[in-house]
């Protein structure tokens, strides 16, 4: 069973656009994988019909065997979104932030303080839990944008496009946190258009542009072909 898969996955817009021309890809449980293209690839409109923000026309997607096109709410435990757009809930504490994803997700009261605890410690953030989301650095929401997709304990968390228009120190730090996510076992999806990212994190790479995957392989593989 994979993490995801994505079989002849085909997105037609309203508008006519053909943002997704048959996508298939597999993710094994553990890989770190990476969706590189530059913009209008289609790396989005995948996000978004992999965590069922949007409605693909045709294709399947399997999360952890989960049938996420017609069946969401089976495979939503399972995700984890960090999503590009730093969508805070500016009124909330990064504590109050958490806390409410939890609830979300459906866990309890217990679980999700224990649970806040250990990713408030896992990203730093334990002195600023009572800070208001909308006075934090940069630096900080995107870290606490992590640790809220982490909030429900996903196997998959897929992180859209981590670190655009962060500078090159937030980039490494970031980098770091997500190695790390890895290590301990979560798989991960990463939506980016630097290739350097790509080559950093990840052990599978896809190469998508124009709604199509032209190339799949290691780093390595890649970067002899290319
Ligand atoms: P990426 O995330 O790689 O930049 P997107 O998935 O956002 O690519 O976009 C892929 C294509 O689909 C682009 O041509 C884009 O203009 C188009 N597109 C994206 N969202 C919509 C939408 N809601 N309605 C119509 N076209 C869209
Ligand atoms: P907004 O309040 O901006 O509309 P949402 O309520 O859609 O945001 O989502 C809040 C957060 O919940 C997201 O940033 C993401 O972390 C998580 N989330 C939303 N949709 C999904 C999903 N389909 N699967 C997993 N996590 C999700």
């Amino acid at each position: 069973m994979y993490a995801l898969a994505i079989n002849d996955l085909v997105k037609r817009y309203p508008t006519g656009t053909e943002a997704l021309k048959g996508v298939s890809l597999a993710i094994e449980e553990g890989e770190f994988y990476g969706l590189l293209g530059p913009n209008g690839a289609g790396k989005s409109t995948l996000i978004h019909c992999t965590t069922g923000l949007a409605q693909p026309t045709s294709g399947s997607i399997e999360v952890f065997g989960h049938d996420a096109v017609h069946h969401y709410g089976d495979a939503r435990l399972a995700v984890g979104l960090a999503p590009q757009e730093p969508n805070l809930d500016w009124f909330l504490t990064i504590e109050e932030s958490l806390d409410f994803h939890g609830g979300y997700f459906g866990m309890t009261r217990k679980d999700r303080k224990e649970r806040a605890t250990e990713l408030l410690d896992a990203f730093s953030l334990t002195d600023k839990r009572h800070e208001k989301t909308r006075f934090l650095s940069g630096g900080m929401k995107r870290r606490l944008i992590l640790a809220r997709a982490l909030m429900h304990r996903p196997r998959l968390l897929i992180l859209d496009e981590p670190t655009a228009g962060v500078d090159v120190e937030l980039r490494l730090e970031l980098w770091h946190y997500v190695q790390r996510i890895n290590q301990e076992g979560t798989t991960i999806l990463l939506t980016t258009h630097y290739l350097e990212e790509a080559e950093q994190l990840c052990n599978k790479i896809a190469f998508i542009n124009g709604g199509e995957i032209v190339a799949t392989g290691t780093s390595a593989e890649l970067a002899a072909e290319y």
